[in-house]
């Protein structure tokens, strides 16, 4: 909640100081009621605001993209208290939800928006947004394994379609492997049923592209927003 005045001028209506005349003169409503005194608050994200008679702006669409740290739910909120995405946006007033989902225990690029229709067009499966993981794999696959994710390998819910897979490391002495995997659709835990079809389970499981977009140096924990150049990409 914030004080009108403040919202006002944040939204671009004018100063501060003007704010208050327009508030004082009767020409500002909140949710339909007329406001004149000074010091009302409002919430610029649920209520509706108008200065005569016209909304502010409307409500400011927003994208980013956050590193997501392992351990952090991607829902709006957990009953078990566990850390959610939006503890790692300070600054962000509005009400952003995640753009697909990741795993409690997968790490990487999130992208949230208020923007439900773009979040519906990225997430249709006939849209097919490449998706590109970091997969560490108990034991290391053979090829003739990784090729069955090249094909498309059956899980309970269907044949996937075929994915990208490449070496990143291999690790005989931890008896690891890395994997670089992209996917073509965003099934519920695809990229961890998938190893386990070819009995590698996966240990650490980190998104690192969606679309167009790269993770690059983005801290963990850490989020930015896109640039409209980004978001016309993503489209
Ligand atoms: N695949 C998974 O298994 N988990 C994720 O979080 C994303 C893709």
């Amino acid at each position: 909640m914030e004080r009108l005045q403040k919202i006002l001028a944040q939204a671009g209506v004018a100063s501060r100081r003007k704010c208050e005349e327009l508030i004082l003169a009767g020409l500002v409503e909140v949710n339909g009621e007329t406001v004149t005194t000074l010091g009302v608050k409002a919430d610029p994200a649920t209520d509706v605001i108008t200065v005569k008679g016209k909304p502010i702006r409307g409500e400011q669409k927003l994208y980013l993209m956050m590193n997501k740290p392992k351990g952090v739910i991607t829902s709006a909120s957990d009953p078990q208290g566990r850390k959610i995405v939006s503890d790692f946006l300070p600054g962000i007033k509005e009400r952003v939800y995640p753009v697909g989902r990741l795993d409690y225990d997968t790490e990487g690029l999130l992208i949230l928006t208020n923007d439900g229709e773009f979040a519906n067009l990225l997430t249709h499966p006939s849209h097919h947004v490449p998706k590109t993981y970091l997969a560490t794999v108990k034991g290391v696959p053979h090829g003739t394994a990784l090729e069955k994710l090249q094909k498309g390998i059956k899980l309970e819910d269907g044949m996937t379609q075929p994915a990208e897979v490449e070496y990143q490391d291999v690790d005989p002495e931890k008896k690891q492997a890395t994997i670089m995997i992209t996917i073509y659709e965003g099934r519920n835990r695809q990229v961890r049923r998938m190893f386990d079809a070819i009995n590698h389970p996966v240990s650490r499981l980190k998104r690192i592209r969606f679309g167009e977009l790269g993770l690059m140096n983005l801290q963990r924990g850490k989020y930015r927003h896109l640039t409209p150049k980004e978001v016309q990409e993503l489209r």
